[in-house]
């Protein structure tokens, strides 16, 4: 895929809400020569905006932030307690590879949690309650995790590499959502020098992994009269899961969400990109409900209501280290982005 060095670049930057600084340079020195304008606002919304025949505006929207932590309490002993920053299964946490945020750069430690030997042969079977973790950075005390710019507040994440495995399949972190945002910026790489019938706002949204907190603010400011939002979404394609009860699968095609948590797509969406997909020979699939919310929840609520929808990459072991995401949903991702805004001037204005 011509965007893999794009996308590993975006999915190894730190990003924890809040905290997207260097995913933002990323994007900036990506699409600053492809558009007319870039605006960022005051909690971290970076806005594209490419100028159109007409002043009507469509929305593109992928999230920057990834689910991280937040250092809660530094002991004198130099050991850290911390809180989940977003939706995390906290059995991940043990042994986990950490990087927070230093004022000197990143530091790098573990979710440290007392060794089996120490333990009861019946607690082994069950969850290491949060209380009995502690982050561990090789510091023996509070002066030296201060001295490297560890204090309550400094975020941090779950480290994990890059990695191309087999069949065009890639493993890492925060492919939920730097996917998206690869997706967005392959998007406007292809528009270079078109002149659109209509505004494109592409929107690089802050800390939805915390409630869609950027995007409502973004889609107030943009005020958009039609949406897509580009995400990545739970694959339950793994053994003991019932397909009924798995929201799509890796390398079936983009995902296009019928209804989640957040949003029910109106049929005239759906109808829309269905259409579209099948006339533009775009694999997909379609996200069964009601699993997970996306920016789409606050998008579609804006103002006097947006016609809005979702298309996602589906993504196994998602909100962990170490996702898996096939490179040909993507291409179909980008795909049916870029169809949708081909045809959406006749089918949906
Ligand atoms: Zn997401």
């Amino acid at each position: 895929m011509q965007y893999l060095e794009l996308l590993k670049s975006l999915c190894n930057a730190f990003g924890p809400p809040g905290f997207e600084d260097d995913v933002r340079t990323l994007i900036r020195q990506q699409v600053i020569r492809l558009v007319d304008r870039i605006e960022e606002d005051a909690i971290g919304n970076l806005t594209a905006w490419k100028e159109g025949k007409s002043e009507r505006v469509v929305m593109l929207d992928a999230h920057t932030d990834e689910v991280g932590i937040l250092i809660s309490h530094v002991d004198e002993k130099g050991f850290l307690r911390f809180a989940p920053l977003g939706g995390w299964d906290v059995r991940l946490f043990p042994g986990a590879r950490i990087k927070l945020l230093g004022k000197g750069g990143f530091v790098y430690g573990t979710i440290g949690f007392a060794p089996p030997h120490l333990t009861k042969l019946e607690e082994h079977s069950k969850a290491i309650p949060a209380e009995n973790l502690a982050i561990d950075v090789g510091v023996s005390s509070k002066q030296e995790a201060f001295d490297l710019g560890i204090q309550p507040g400094t975020p941090g994440l779950l480290d994990g590499d890059f990695i191309e495995l087999p069949n065009g399949r890639l493993l890492g972190k925060a492919f939920d959502d730097r996917a998206g945002c690869m997706v967005a910026i392959a998007v406007l790489q292809q528009l270079k020098g078109k002149k659109l019938p209509f505004t494109l706002a592409v929107n690089f949204a802050t800390s939805e992994e915390l409630g869609l907190r950027g995007a409502k603010v973004a889609a107030f400011r943009i005020e958009p009269t039609i949406a897509l939002v580009l995400e990545s979404t739970t694959a339950g394609d793994f053994p003991g899961v019932a397909e009924y009860q798995s929201p799509c699968k890796l390398g079936a095609g983009v995902a296009i969400t019928v209804a989640d948590r957040t949003m029910v797509t109106s049929p005239r969406m759906l109808r829309f990109l269905q259409e579209t997909a099948q006339k533009h020979n775009v694999p997909y699939q379609l996200k069964q409900p009601l699993f997970g919310g996306t920016n789409a929840g606050e998008i579609h609520l804006s103002r006097s209501g947006v016609l809005t929808g979702v298309l996602a990459a589906p993504a196994r072991y998602i909100h962990g280290p170490s996702t898996i995401i096939d490179q040909k949903d993507l291409e179909s991702q980008i795909a049916l982005t870029l169809a949708a805004l081909e045809e959406i001037p006749g089918k949906l204005f």
